[in-house]
C-alpha cells in the first residue's frame, strides 16, 4: 500500500455501543470526515501503528477499518484500540495516529471468544513488529508533536520525502 506510513488525526467521537469496552478492548472512534479522507489504496482490515491523546505519550495502536453494520455497509468506520490502560475516557479530544503496517483483512468470527483471540493475537502483532527500527522512528515524528493546533489533518506519505524512504519508494 503506497500510502502507508498514514498520519490522521480527529476529534474522538462515540461508537455504537457494541460493548467494546466490556470486552476489555475499547476502540476510539474518528468521525466519519476523518474516515471519507483515507486514500483509496487503504483498504478494509486491521493495521497496527502509533497513536496519541491531545498532546500526549504516544503508545502503540491496532486500528481496524470496516464497513459499519449500523449503516447498512454503506459507510466505512476507523476505530483505534490504543495499547495502554487509560484512567478515563477521552472522548471528544483529539486523537492522532499514523498507520504503519497492515495485519490482515476483515473477517467474521464464529464466536466471540474467537473474535477476542483474534484482537489479542493482533495486539501481540503490533507490539513486536513496531519495535522496528524503521517504525520506532515513526513515533518520534514532528506530527505528534504539532498537536497544539488541534484541527484534523491527513496526510499520506507522499508529503514527506523521509517517509517515502522509509517506504522504499
Ligand atoms: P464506543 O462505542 O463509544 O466507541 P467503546 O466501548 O469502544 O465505546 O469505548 C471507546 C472509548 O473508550 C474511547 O472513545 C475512549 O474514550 C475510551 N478509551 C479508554 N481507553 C481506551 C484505549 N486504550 N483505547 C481506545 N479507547 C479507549
Ligand atoms: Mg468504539
Amino acid at each position: 500500500m503506497k500510502s502507508l506510513p498514514y498520519f490522521c488525526r480527529g476529534e474522538v467521537v462515540r461508537g455504537f455501543g457494541r460493548g467494546s469496552k466490556e470486552l476489555g478492548i475499547p476502540t476510539a472512534n474518528f468521525p466519519d470526515s476523518v474516515v471519507d479522507n483515507l486514500p483509496a489504496d487503504i483498504s478494509t482490515g486491521i493495521y497496527y501503528g502509533w497513536a496519541c491523546i491531545g498532546n500526549g505519550d504516544v503508545y502503540k495502536m491496532v486500528i481496524s477499518i470496516g464497513w459499519n453494520p449500523y449503516y447498512k455497509n454503506t459507510k466505512k468506520s476507523m476505530e483505534t484500540h490504543v495499547i495502554h490502560k487509560f484512567k478515563e475516557d477521552f472522548y471528544g479530544q483529539t486523537l492522532s495516529v499514523v498507520l504503519v503496517g497492515y495485519i490482515r483483512s476483515e473477517k467474521s468470527f464464529p464466536s466471540l471468544e474467537d473474535l477476542i483471540a483474534a484482537i489479542n493475537s493482533d495486539i501481540e502483532e503490533a507490539k513486536v513488529k513496531l519495535e522496528l527500527p524503521e517504525h520506532i522512528k515513526l513515533k518520534e515524528d514532528n506530527f505528534f508533536t504539532s498537536t497544539t493546533n488541534s484541527s484534523p489533518v491527513s496526510s499520506s506519505s507522499a508529503a514527506s520525502t523521509s517517509q517515502s524512504i522509509i517506504n522504499g519508494h
